[in-house]
């Protein structure tokens, strides 16, 4: 599971793979299909009332609403500005990630936002 704020959308984004049963040619197999959720967050750092409403219930919405009142906490809404990637020092298009674990936000640029922490869901 990764988890984090993408400020092009203004949403943060909760991604984790499942594992799903199938069946081909008669053959019944596991594959891990990606699955997310995402809530839109408002211009101070609002989580949008119907995609809440709509999450509410789901075991990944609780990481969703830490993730954002830590955010809220930093000051990091609606400014945005003023951090830098953790892995290479760039300013430009750098979103937080949240690390479950560690309960620690983590800064990385578009090109290393691979390097996200990932949690077992
Ligand atoms: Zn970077």
């Amino acid at each position: 599971m990764t988890l984090r704020y993408d400020q092009d959308r203004r949403r943060i984004i909760c991604r984790w793979e499942e594992p799903t049963r199938i069946v081909m040619n008669k053959r019944e197999g596991t594959i891990k299909r990606s699955r997310a959720i995402s809530v839109k967050v408002s211009e101070t750092g609002k989580l949008n009332a119907k995609d809440t409403r709509r999450h509410q219930g789901h075991p990944m919405y609780r990481h969703i609403s830490l993730f954002n009142n830590k955010l809220r906490k930093m000051n990091f809404f609606p400014n945005q500005d003023g951090y830098k990637c953790s892995v290479c020092g760039a300013e430009d298009n750098v979103n937080p990630h949240f690390d479950v674990n560690g309960q620690n936000i983590i800064w990385l640029c578009k090109r290393h936002q691979h390097a996200s922490p990932k949690v077992d869901a």
